[in-house]
């Protein structure tokens, strides 16, 4: 991707975000999470502001943004609620897909649909066997005729319930190895055959659906393979994860940073021993400690960001933000949550909701476990002897 926005554009956008955020959600935004609703107005809001192309070129309805000018929007949403970030999150992993490997007949069908934000939808890789693991699905498609022919089970897929398309990895060929060589990408509209059996109930990420879907003999026209060839699949899901791990890590910045300002201001409101808590020193270490990790935070996604920006190979950078990121926003919101004591508990602090958002960073996008793992072998390969 190439930045298309100079910093005067990139701030317009920033402040037309920063306003809305103010105006139209945090006002509503902890009552839609406590009873787990779907925003629909706020998804509305987003379609005008574009943020279901944000990353998608111009030439077919997007806004074109480069990566560093959409980490820093995906904060500042998470600063106020971060299951919105996922509403259009996992769509444009799908618009990207197509737009980076489909034919010119699907981005001409599919990419001005999505990008408007009239089809929305996600991405359908895990299973209930099979997550990290990816070569282990089991979801087949057998070609028949003009059409595949899709049977199997997917799960924990955002957007799967009020979404109408999706990205589904499937295996054209169980008897490949390595397996992956038998794994393709179809666009599935819902249609007969593919219905969603149940929205999973989750600690966090409330509002956004997350749901199991089902395959059977589900009937795609082969002309929704995405690339048009057979045995691609498993590279075009992995093609996407750089910018999917960026994405996550400013998610975790925002939600770090909002338990550093809620504890900063929490902490000038609450009264003990005759003074103010942030005058203890025992809660100044942890303002402390809090801050200089948001802003390393900050730092580690841009320069991923950056980078990838530039077109330089970046899963090592992006391995590393999504880690610590992700992990910041874990110990901020438990720290924010100790600076309100017992208040920190209760569903009227949003603390509360920043300490059950928190761990899903640690597992979307790869988990912590497998961004470590990345690193090392990233840093083995970079300094071979
Ligand atoms: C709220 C939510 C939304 C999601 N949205 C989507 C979506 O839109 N689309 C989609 O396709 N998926 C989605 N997922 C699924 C998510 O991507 C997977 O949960 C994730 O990839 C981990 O897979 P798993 O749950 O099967 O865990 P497993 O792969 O079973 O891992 C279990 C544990 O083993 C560890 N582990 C696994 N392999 C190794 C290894 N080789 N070395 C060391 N440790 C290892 C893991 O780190 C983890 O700790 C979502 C999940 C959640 C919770």
């Amino acid at each position: 991707m190439t930045a298309r926005h100079d910093d005067s554009s990139e701030q317009l956008i920033l402040d037309s975000i920063a306003k809305w955020l103010a105006r139209d959600v945090e006002p509503y935004a902890m009552k839609l999470e406590h009873d787990d609703e779907y925003p629909q107005a706020m998804v509305a809001q987003m379609k005008e502001l574009g943020l279901f192309g944000a990353t998608i070129a111009p030439e077919w309805g997007g806004l074109g943004l480069s990566a560093t000018t959409y980490a820093k929007i995906v904060t500042m949403i998470s600063e106020s609620w971060m299951s919105l970030t996922g509403i259009f999150n996992s769509h444009l992993m799908l618009a990207k897909a197509i737009e980076k490997f489909g034919t010119l007949e699907q981005k001409k069908k599919y990419l001005p649909r999505l990008t408007s934000g009239e089809l929305r939808g996600g991405t359908a890789l895990t299973e209930p066997d099979a997550g990290t693991d990816l070569q282990g699905i089991r979801t087949k498609a057998v070609r028949q005729g003009e059409h595949y022919v899709v049977n199997g089970t997917k799960t924990w897929i955002t957007n799967g319930h009020h979404g109408q398309i999706f990205a589904l990895l499937v295996k054209t060929d169980s008897t490949a190895t390595p397996p992956r060589k038998g794994m393709s990408m179809l666009i599935a509209e819902k249609a007969q055959g593919f219905t969603v059996s149940r929205k999973l109930e989750k600690l966090g990420y409330h509002g956004i659906d997350s749901a199991e879907l089902i395959f059977e003999d589900y009937r795609v026209p082969a002309e929704n393979l995405i690339g048009g060839e057979e045995g691609k699949g498993f590279y075009h899901a992995v093609g996407g994860l750089e910018l999917g791990r960026i994405n996550v890590a400013a998610r975790g910045v925002g939600i770090a940073n909002r338990a550093l300002k809620e504890a900063i201001k929490y902490s000038q409101q609450r009264k003990t021993f005759g003074k103010f808590i942030h005058e203890h020193q025992a809660i100044q270490l942890k303002l402390a400690e809090m801050a200089t990790k948001c802003e390393a935070a900050r730092l580690l996604v841009e320069s991923a960001a950056r980078a990838y920006d530039a077109g330089q190979r970046c899963d090592m950078e992006a391995g590393m933000a999504k880690y610590f990121a992700s992990e910041t926003a874990v110990e901020n919101s438990l720290e924010a949550m100790r600076i309100h004591g017992g208040y920190g508990y209760s569903k009227e602090f949003i603390v509360e909701r920043l300490y059950r958002d928190a761990p899903l960073m640690t597992i979307g996008e790869g988990t912590n476990e497998m961004q470590r793992i990345i690193i090392a072998r990233q840093l083995i390969e970079r300094n071979l002897i």
